[in-house]
């Protein structure tokens, strides 16, 4: 699952990644609540994600959107970021987008 390699991807370059456990599950530190102590975020390919913390929980398509990975290959296809543009996009993460939290009001 391309996808979720992704986002596996972007978490391990931020914070550790512990797993997969027995169940196929990876086990990190949650981008939806303050907490760099606790790693309490289980990722699992097909399941999805549940932070036993705050209690967020969704497909891994909503986590890869949180974090700030392009989940519309359609448009992405046209539209694609230049290594420049990827590398100024990195830089900018410390102050994400909130597109996610506000759609869905
Ligand atoms: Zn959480």
């Amino acid at each position: 699952m391309a996808l979720f390699d992704d986002v596996l991807k972007e978490l391990q370059s931020r914070v550790t990644v512990r797993g997969p456990d027995s169940n196929g599950d990876y086990v990190t530190f949650c981008p939806f609540h303050q907490d760099k102590k606790h790693p309490n975020l289980f990722i699992h390919p097909q399941k999805g994600f549940h932070c036993f913390a705050c209690d967020a929980k969704g497909s891994i398509k909503t986590l890869a959107t949180k974090l700030g990975i392009p989940t519309d290959h359609q448009t992405t296809k046209s539209n694609r970021l230049s290594p420049s543009e990827a590398i100024q996009k990195l830089l900018n993460e410390s102050s994400p987008p909130r597109n996610a939290e506000t759609l869905r009001h």
